[in-house]
């Protein structure tokens, strides 16, 4: 496995790879890699024949107040796993090899951007659509995995591609689950015991949702009631929204019709945690 902490490195290796006729997969993250992580790396190990990883954290898509400094960055550990799992080349740059101290260009996606997340974290959608967008120049993937953990992220994404005309494959792969149906998420190690119990209650309240799509339920303030009940009982949190919402246009809906997307986001002590599913006539269901 390689590993380039600069552009021109990744720019070689890929040059190399393209050479001999590979399709390059690409698996972005922000290290602190989990089964998520590995669940990612999986696919792109099945559907391509050389494999990307990029580990930044990227700090233009943390806002102030967030978590950008005390965000994990256990980065020999994440290269053992990459290796691990069979990953071709690791990019782990430095923030002054991605931003150019004069950096004055900004990708935006409007609209998708404006709910859900986009309403509680003003400018992260700015920032995740320029780094892509920079990652997928630098790496000039054929397919690149995302996760439905983060559905609106990736809807931003597959938005940016088509508008820019971005030649490039994007895949959702499933959210990756603890037993108890919390999502797997970097930020799980920031929870107390008693939050990690609680933390259960965010699928619980989706999983309430799902049920009453599937037993009939139209109107989504009601459900919205039942899920935020569920939510209340986790002590000590703040609940950031609780949304159902058209699963493509991420429009408001009041009234449950075809494929709807119900997320939520809640603080729980000191981790801001998202979950979603993607409902379907009261069925989960794939983004792809
Ligand atoms: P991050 O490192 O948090 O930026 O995540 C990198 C990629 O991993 C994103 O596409 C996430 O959606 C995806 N991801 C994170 N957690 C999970 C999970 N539990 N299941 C599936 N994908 C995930």
């Amino acid at each position: 496995m390689k590993v380039a902490e600069t552009i021109e490195s990744v720019r070689n290796h890929i040059k190399a790879a393209h050479a001999k006729g590979k399709k390059i997969g690409f698996v972005p993250t922000m290290g602190a890699l989990h089964i998520g992580h590995i669940s990612l790396i999986e696919e792109a190990k099945k559907q391509a024949d050389y494999v990307v990883v990029s580990i930044f954290v990227n700090p233009t898509q943390f806002g102030p107040g967030e978590d950008f400094e005390k965000y994990p960055r256990p980065l020999e550990k994440d290269l053992d796993i990459c290796d691990k799992y069979g990953v071709d080349l690791v990019f782990a740059p430095a923030p002054k090899e991605m931003y150019d101290s004069q950096n004055l260009t900004w990708v935006t996606v409007e609209k998708l951007t404006e709910p859900l997340c986009g309403r509680f974290r003003l400018g992260h959608f700015r920032g995740v659509t320029t780094v892509c967008a920079k990652l997928f120049n630098i790496v000039q993937p054929d397919v690149t995995f995302f996760g439905q953990k983060d559905a609106q992220q990736a809807i931003v994404i597959k938005r940016m591609v088509a508008d820019l005309n971005i030649p490039l494959q994007i895949v959702i792969c499933p959210t990756v689950r603890e037993p108890d149906g919390l999502a797997v998420s970097s930020r799980n190690q920031y929870l107390s015991a008693q939050q990690r119990k609680d933390a259960a209650l965010i699928y619980k309240s989706l999983q309430k949702c799902k049920e009453m799509i599937g037993t009939g339920a139209t109107d989504v303030q009601q459900i919205i009631a039942e899920m935020q009940k569920i939510l209340q009982q986790i002590t000590s949190t703040e609940i950031e929204y609780v949304s159902i919402v058209n699963a493509e246009t991420l429009g408001e809906i009041d009234c449950i019709s075809g494929r709807v997307l119900a997320a939520v986001a809640v603080r729980l002590g000191p981790a801001r945690l998202i979950d979603n599913i993607l409902v379907d006539g009261g069925k989960t269901i794939m983004y792809n």
